[in-house]
């Protein structure tokens, strides 16, 4: 099979990267039920590497052969193509974990849910993680977007952060350098970086009133969210000035439904999977969405989903593909 100027072959690929100790390597191995989108077609090949040695080296063997490399956390925040993602499909959630304990400062694999590194704060009596229970992405995809939620964020906890560079070595950055703003960081602008380890700094604070606002803060998201549904959170950024699910709900979208997908009729900031929507289908609530909150509101809605495999050109365009 030839892509854009490289050629990959795809049984090739797989003993070559078969080769690598602690790494797990699937062959057409569907996506749709590892996102939580629920939606997409296979990856060609499809690693999980339980060491960063073994991440590196995948890496390395990508880019020497000029292979497409696609990396993903834990496929929360992704819309998967439905023609699938050709190449090779890095996945660090689960299997890149571990999170050890010096102090109030935890290092933590980039594959770590971020539920677990809450769990492991709360039951050591270390606050400021609280925040990230309910977020269901992984420590690296965390970072990526600089995630956020309630009164916290992951430019509030990170100290320093351990990835692959563009030239395959193993390099860190620290503090300010992680240039951490509204769902952007210093990786979100390198997409040939890959986010390996992480040091949060946290501060040590009664285990019970930990629990008590885990508690708090997971009622407050599931009394808003639909957290039974499939979606990947939020579909789009916040705008300057307005909240994205207001404007949904002022241009009337809030409960649209087309085939199978729609926007949420709990919180109008979520697009939702009922279940067997193609990606495609999934897109196009994307473009409605968008397309009436431009014509009623006069804003235009930039997406926070990331897409994932081989799309069209300008995908979010706000035409009406029936
Ligand atoms: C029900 C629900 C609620 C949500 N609530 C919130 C919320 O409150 N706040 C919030 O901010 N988000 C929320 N999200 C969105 C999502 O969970 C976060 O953006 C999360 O941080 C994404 O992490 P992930 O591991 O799933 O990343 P993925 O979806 O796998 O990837 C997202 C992006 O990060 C990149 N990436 C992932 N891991 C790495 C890595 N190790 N190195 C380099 N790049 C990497 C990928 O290439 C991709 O571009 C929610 C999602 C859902 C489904």
């Amino acid at each position: 099979m030839t892509l854009k100027g490289t050629t990959f072959n795809q049984q090739v690929a797989k003993l070559q990267l078969e080769k690598i100790a602690d790494l797990v390597v699937e062959e057409n191995a569907p996506l749709a039920p590892l996102t939580r989108m629920h939606a997409g077609g296979p990856a060609d090949i499809l690693a999980f590497p339980y060491t960063p040695q073994s991440a590196a080296l995948l890496v390395g063997i990508c880019r020497q052969e000029n292979w497409p490399l696609t990396v993903l956390g834990k496929a929360s925040n992704v819309l998967v193509a439905d023609q699938g993602v050709r190449g090779v499909t890095l996945m660090l959630s689960p299997s890149l974990g571990g999170i050890t304990k010096d102090g109030a400062k935890l290092t933590v694999g980039a594959g770590v849910p971020l539920y677990e590194v809450s769990a492991f704060a709360a039951r050591h009596s270390l606050s400021g993680f609280e925040f990230a229970q309910g977020i269901p992405g992984s420590i690296g995809g965390a970072i990526f977007m600089n995630a956020g939620a309630f009164d916290g964020s992951m430019s509030k906890v990170v100290v320093r952060t351990r990835f692959i560079g563009a030239s395959g070595d193993i390099s860190e950055i620290a503090g300010d350098e992680h240039d951490f703003s509204y769902r952007h960081s210093y990786f979100s602008v390198r997409p040939d970086t890959i986010i390996l380890e992480t040091e949060l700094l946290l501060e040590p604070f009664s285990s019970v009133l930990i629990y008590e606002k885990m508690a708090e803060l997971a009622e407050r998201r599931y009394k808003t969210q639909p957290l039974e549904m499939y979606s990947a959170g939020s579909a789009f950024r916040r705008p300057e000035g307005y909240f994205a699910g207001k404007l949904i709900t002022d241009a009337g979208m809030k409960g649209y439904t087309r085939r199978k997908a729609g926007v949420s009729k709990k919180h109008a900031g979520f697009i939702v999977n009922y279940g067997g929507a193609s990606a495609h289908d999934i897109l196009q609530i994307f473009r409605d969405v968008r397309r009436a909150v431009f014509e009623m509101e006069g804003v235009v809605l930039e997406p926070e989903v990331r897409l994932v495999g081989e799309w069209e050109d300008d995908p979010f365009n706000m035409s009406d593909d029936r």
